[in-house]
């Protein structure tokens, strides 16, 4: 990875595993202009998932609506954004396992995202099955 200010090779001075959540942290420094910032490693669980429609229609899996549907759901809470943002992580983490082929089937998603939601608050579960009527 380049200097983020500079452009110019950096090395790597510390860098330490999360076992929690398996991010890679490294700590750089820059050969050139010595600055030094922080990376972060952390596996794209999204990418490469594909999402069977009601039609039997394949797209490619798409974080972001996800997010939206989520956010949708906890417009109540205070903190909703932050939250939603943590529940995508942990409905992505949990969808990786379902994948078959890396396909999912779209109910999938909603039934894991349902599960997970009603586990954190039952009044978002609520919402979000009001937003996804088909399925439930
Ligand atoms: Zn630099």
């Amino acid at each position: 990875m380049v200097c983020v200010y500079c452009g110019a090779p950096t090395k790597v001075t510390n860098s330490r595993q999360q076992q929690r959540n398996n991010h890679i942290w490294r700590r750089r420094k820059c050969l050139a202009c010595d600055n030094i910032f922080t990376t972060t490693e952390r596996p794209e669980l999204s990418t490469g998932l594909v999402v069977r429609d009601a039609e039997g229609k394949l797209r490619s899996f798409n974080r972001d609506r996800l997010f939206i549907s989520v956010y949708q759901s906890c417009k109540h809470r205070e903190v909703g954004a932050d939250e939603a943002t943590a529940l995508t992580e942990v409905i992505i983490n949990e969808l990786v396992g379902h994948a078959k082929d890396g396909v999912l089937e779209a109910t999938d998603i909603a039934q894991a995202a349902h599960t997970i939601l009603k586990r954190f608050d039952k009044t978002m579960a609520t919402f979000y099955a009001a937003y996804h009527p088909i399925i439930f």
